[in-house]
């Protein structure tokens, strides 16, 4: 059976009987939002049911600023998985927004051999396929 070249390969997220499922229907609208704790105002990511800071289960979908640095990355030379093979050398990132949260993404326009910790970057939404949207970064300096 033939495959459709222009189709996404790459791993998307599960989003079957996830809260995650949520965070993605907004990036899907292109607005970052992460859970704030509507008891303390704890920010907090992966979605989850209770605030990690006061215990409270309460909790809204905050709009994000979509602002933040790069916090840590790591380089792959060797693909992990075979989608990848066209993108080595290639640098996922964790990127500690304005808000104290940190998220696992990608640099859009950043070679890894120009990564800096405290990198400014703002979000960027790449629509992969009509179903998912990802969150990825590029330098804001
Ligand atoms: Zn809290």
């Amino acid at each position: 059976m033939a495959r459709d070249a222009n189709a996404y390969q790459r791993p998307l997220p599960k989003l079957r009987n996830s809260m995650a499922v949520e965070f993605y229907d907004y990036c899907k609208q292109h607005q970052l939002r992460f859970q704030r704790c509507t008891d303390c105002g704890a920010w907090r990511h992966l979605p989850r049911d209770m605030c990690a800071k006061c215990g409270s289960f309460n909790w809204e979908w905050a709009q994000s600023s979509g602002k933040g640095k790069v916090f840590s990355w790591t380089t792959a030379v060797q693909p992990m998985l075979s989608q990848f093979a066209d993108m080595v050398p290639y640098s996922p990132v964790v990127i500690e927004m304005e808000e104290g949260v940190r998220l696992v993404s990608w640099l859009t326009d950043v070679e890894p051999d120009d990564l800096r910790l405290d990198l400014p970057v703002e979000v960027v939404f790449d629509d992969v396929t009509p179903e998912v949207t990802m969150p990825k970064f590029r330098r804001a300096d």
